[in-house]
C-alpha cells in the first residue's frame, strides 16, 4: 500500500524537478528522475550500512540472481514509464521484442491473474537479474525480502501464500526501511508531475513502456498534460 509522505526525501526528490517548466523536454524530465533515483539510493545505502541500523534490523535476502519477486505487476508512473523507453533505444533490439511479446500475453491482467500466470517480467534476465537495472521502476527499488524461501512461495502458490498471509497465518517478509525510502521518492515525483500538470496515474510496466515504443510521439502528449490511455492502467482484483 503507498502512503504519500511529505518528509525531507520527498521534498529533495521533488526539488529535482524545480528548474523544469510545464511541459518539459523528455531529456530534462528523464535528468530530474535520474537525480531522483540517485537521491533514494544513497539514501537507502546511507541508512542499510548505518551501525544503527545493521544492530536492529533483520538481513536482506536479496541476492543478484534471484528474481521471484519479478514474477507481478508493477505499477510506474508515466515518467518512469518514458525513462525505461528511452533507455531501451540504446539496448539490443531483443530486449524490446521480449517486452512486446510478454506484454502480449498480460496486457490486462488483473493483479491476481498475473501473479497466478507466474510469467516473469520481460526485463528479467534469464540469469535473474535486471536488464533494465539503472532505471528501474521505484516500486522495484524498494522491494527487500528478509526470506527467499517465502518469495519463492508465493511465487509458485500465489493465491494460497495471500490467503495464508490474510488470515494472519503468515506474516510479511518485506523491509519497511528501504519501502519507506522508496515510497518518498515516489512521494516527490508525484508531487513535482502535479506541480507541472501531468496526469497522476498508474500505469502497468509493461502496457505504458510498449505504448510509448509504438508512437514516439507519447512521451511528449504526457509530459504536456495528456491522460494515458485507460488500458495502460493497473488492472485491481475483482473483490
Ligand atoms: S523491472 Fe527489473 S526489478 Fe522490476 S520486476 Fe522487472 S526485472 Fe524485476
Amino acid at each position: 500500500m503507498f502512503t504519500p509522505s511529505d518528509d525531507f526525501l520527498a521534498r529533495s526528490a521533488a526539488a529535482a524537478f524545480a528548474p523544469l517548466s510545464p511541459k518539459p523536454s523528455q531529456a530534462d524530465a528523464c535528468a530530474a528522475l535520474d537525480q531522483v533515483f540517485a537521491l533514494a539510493e544513497q539514501s537507502w545505502q546511507a541508512r542499510r550500512t548505518s551501525l544503527d541500523y545493521l544492530r536492529s534490523a533483520p538481513a536482506s535476502a536479496c541476492r543478484a540472481g534471484c528474481g521471484w519477486c519479478c514474477h507481478q505487476q508493477v505499477g510506474v508512473t508515466p515518467l518512469e514509464a518514458v525513462r525505461i523507453a528511452v533507455y531501451l533505444q540504446d539496448q539490443p533490439p531483443e530486449l524490446s521484442e521480449s517486452l512486446r511479446q510478454v506484454n502480449a500475453r498480460t496486457k490486462g491482467m488483473s493483479t491476481g491473474q498475473r501473479a497466478e500466470s507466474r510469467l516473469a517480467c520481460a526485463f528479467l534476465s534469464l540469469d535473474g537479474n535486471c536488464r533494465i537495472y539503472p532505471v528501474r521502476p521505484l516500486r522495484c527499488r524498494g522491494l527487500h525480502s528478509i526470506d527467499a524461501s517465502f518469495c519463492a512461495a508465493s511465487h509458485q502458490d500465489p493465491a494460497g501464500m495471500r490467503a495464508k498471509l490474510e488470515a494472519g497465518q503468515l506474516r510479511p517478509v518485506y523491509l519497511s526501511v528501504p519501502e519507506a525510502i522508496f515510497d518518498s521518492a515516489l512521494s516527490g515525483v508525484l508531487m513535482a508531475l502535479k506541480k507541472l500538470k501531468m496526469t497522476l496515474v498508474s500505469l502497468e510496466l509493461h502496457a505504458a513502456v510498449c505504448a510509448l515504443l509504438d508512437d514516439q510521439k507519447l512521451a511528449q502528449r504526457w509530459l504536456a498534460g495528456a491522460r494515458p490511455d485507460r488500458t495502460l492502467a493497473l488492472v485491481p482484483d475483482k473483490r
